[in-house]
């Protein structure tokens, strides 16, 4: 009764020490975004709190409590304010006063529920001070408290903070995997099919963009720019990149994505070019790839790969954005001259 997709392996772990009644007084949750991490620790949270014979049921007062955030004993701790609405600014870490409320409260006995759980969203924004704060709660268990700490990247993490949790990682789901939790939920074979490639393995992504048109149309958008910026001029290209640039200064992660589409898409083409076109990730736009494929070589796709790939390292060691895009915008074979010299 597991709502999380796949992830078997985790679930069986946690299913036998459930049973076993060895549960770990920490876990961390380490997977890309939208996998399923805070998924799994709320059916945790159902779990060890279901009234029922097998837990989690999903379907008791205590599960459907905790499947919309209304049970007592069961907290999020995270970048999103209490209460949260117009006006009041996301933080940018996870701050001591919060982990020294949930360590206050982590000392009190059960409200309605059998365990309590305190799950960390986003673990790696908490601050110095307050992953401190966290790790001489974690030294000091209490009964029936369980703490859940979900992140992207354990790097970034204090290694005496990931010591003191049973780590387990959530790998991305198969597309074939995606695919199929899409079609059960009504997506219809063409969409859930691209959905799941474009997804990566996080279906929490997958189903976001199944219900959010906007999530699919900026997709194409950003990839229609791109595919535009092949045929255009220096001139187009170069201020395409001032547009991006400006983009940059208010969200980091913004041209990073751009780039990941990009790679994505030049990885489209070497597959078509190997013969793999059933591995493709746009496979909407699938007669566009082979059309497109006629026109490089092998060995150019593979250089502009590698381009790519290279930008994306610079601008992780915090080149300068613009000079970055410019070198790989000069790098980029314009394709009629392609078909001309070729
Ligand atoms: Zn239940």
């Amino acid at each position: 009764m597991w709502q999380i997709v796949g992830q078997t392996r985790v679930v069986s772990l946690l299913q036998c020490s459930l049973e076993r009644q060895s549960l770990a007084h920490a876990y961390l949750f380490v997977g890309p975004p939208h996998v399923g991490k805070m998924t799994l620790a709320l059916n945790l949270a159902q779990a060890l709190n279901c009234e029922a014979v097998e837990p989690p049921c999903g379907e008791c007062a205590s599960c459907q409590k905790i499947a919309f955030a209304k049970h007592a004993d069961v907290q999020i701790i995270g970048l999103a304010q209490d209460g949260d609405s117009a006006g009041t600014k996301p933080r940018v870490e996870i701050g001591i006063d919060q982990i020294r409320q949930m360590q206050h409260s982590s000392n009190l006995p059960p409200f309605e529920g059998k365990y309590k759980m305190f799950i960390i969203d986003g673990a790696e924004h908490l601050s110095i001070e307050a992953a401190n704060c966290l790790l001489k709660t974690l030294e000091e268990p209490v009964g029936k408290v369980i703490f859940i700490l979900l992140t992207t990247n354990d790097r970034l993490l204090p290694p005496t903070l990931i010591s003191r949790c049973q780590g387990l990682e959530l790998p991305p789901l198969a597309a074939t995997e995606v695919e199929a939790a899409l079609n059960k939920r009504g997506i219809e074979p063409p969409k859930a099919r691209l959905l799941a490639r474009l997804s990566h393995g996080c279906l929490g992504w997958a189903l976001s963009a199944a219900f959010d048109e906007g999530l699919l149309q900026q997709h194409t958008e950003r990839l229609d720019s791109l595919l535009d910026m092949i045929s255009a001029d220096y001139e187009a290209r170069f201020a395409y990149v001032t547009q991006l640039v400006a983009q940059f200064s208010q969200r980091r992660g913004l041209v990073q994505e751009v780039l990941d589409l990009w790679l994505e898409w030049w990885r489209d083409l070497l597959l078509v070019k190997v013969g793999c076109r059933d591995v493709i990730t746009n496979v909407d736009l699938e007669a566009i790839l082979v059309d497109m494929a006629r026109g490089y070589s092998l060995a150019q796709v593979k250089s502009v790969i590698d381009s790519i790939q290279a930008a994306g390292e610079q601008l992780r060691q915090n080149a300068n954005p613009r000079l970055v895009l410019e070198v790989l915008m000069l790098s980029l074979p314009g394709r009629r001259e392609v078909v001309k010299n070729g």
